[in-house]
């Protein structure tokens, strides 16, 4: 307490060094500050836990670069390390082609997005369920065709889902591969409105035989570029291997999605700020399902 209280009345800052603490029992909100002196590709890039990280951090390497050849590293961590040095992508062209060769036309690029109001607003729902109120899908019937894009997007207060089943069971047709990014996001979206709505059952067996995890090939570094640092998520991945990114768009994230959506539809939002975020909430979504096509072309190029 007395420590506490000779550190408030300080007028500058105390010296702490960066830690495990940083992180418990949350990640602490002046992270950016204390931790901006780190290097790009700094050793807490690495893919892994923190207990490595720290035990190199403790021994004054603070790059990726300069971890010496006697420090044990994952199969991971050994090719972060490799295309940080050498500045080359990481890729395995044997195992890539394995997974294109699961993909069946016709291609389905299939996103959600989804809010999770803590307050539920529709019958028969709880605290935080997952209920999707958009989609973008985009349809490659096959080798060569220009893709064909369609959207959902809800509209009013009504409840978004029976609407959404009913489009996507229109859309996705009887066979050909379903293609999303992080697919057990989406497979677990369509459970759960399986349960909500049993009468799709029978339709929803059909459709999980049929999911493909663009993720995979990310998350198992078959493909590895050093700016996704220690991450395989979308947004890293995009911008990584096709050069486009998510820069220009009023809408960033799944999360601001959300709270976008969440405002125009339960605030007094304006004609004009309805209709600007729905063309952001529909551009954003479009992306993600654009993005999958290009990053699958873009590894049959590199297969090649
Ligand atoms: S990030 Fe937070 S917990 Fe970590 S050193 Fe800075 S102030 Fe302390």
């Amino acid at each position: 307490m007395l420590n506490l209280l000779e550190v408030i009345s300080n007028t500058t800052c105390p010296e702490v060094s960066i830690g495990k603490h940083c992180f418990a029992p949350y990640e602490c909100s002046l992270r950016e500050k204390c931790w901006g002196f780190l290097p790009e590709n700094s050793i807490f890039d690495l893919r892994g836990g923190k207990t490595k990280q720290f035990s190199l951090y403790e021994r004054g390497i603070i790059s990726i670069s300069d971890i010496p050849n006697d420090v044990p590293l994952s199969r991971e961590q050994q090719i972060q390390r490799e295309c940080v040095i050498t500045g080359t992508t990481h890729v395995e062209k044997e195992e890539i082609r394995l997974f294109l060769d699961m993909l069946k036309y016709p291609l389905y690029y299939l996103d959600f997005e989804t809010m999770g109001p803590a307050i539920p607003i529709y019958d028969g729902t709880r605290p935080y369920q997952t209920i999707p109120f958009q989609f973008s899908l985009h349809v490659v019937e096959n080798d060569g065709a220009e893709p064909v894009h369609h959207s959902f997007l809800a509209d009013g207060i009504d409840d978004p889902r029976p609407q959404l089943l009913h489009e996507l069971q229109r859309l996705l047709g009887s066979e050909g591969s379903i293609i999303a990014y992080n697919s057990g996001f989406e497979e677990g979206v369509l459970k759960e409105l399986v349960e909500a709505f049993p009468e799709y059952a029978y339709w929803l067996e059909g459709i999980l035989t049929r999911m493909v995890d663009l993720l995979l090939p990310f998350s198992n570094f078959l493909y590895y570029h050093a700016s996704q640092k220690d991450t395989a998520s979308l947004k890293k991945v995009l911008p990584a291997i096709t050069g486009r990114g998510y820069e220009e768009l009023g809408i960033g994230d799944g999360m601001d999605a959300s709270i976008a959506y969440e405002r125009i539809i339960y605030s007094d939002a304006t004609q004009e700020e309805i209709a600007s975020v729905r063309a952001d909430l529909l551009k954003y979504c479009k992306l993600d399902t654009e993005g999958m096509i290009w990053i699958v072309e873009r590894l049959r190029h590199l297969c090649q």
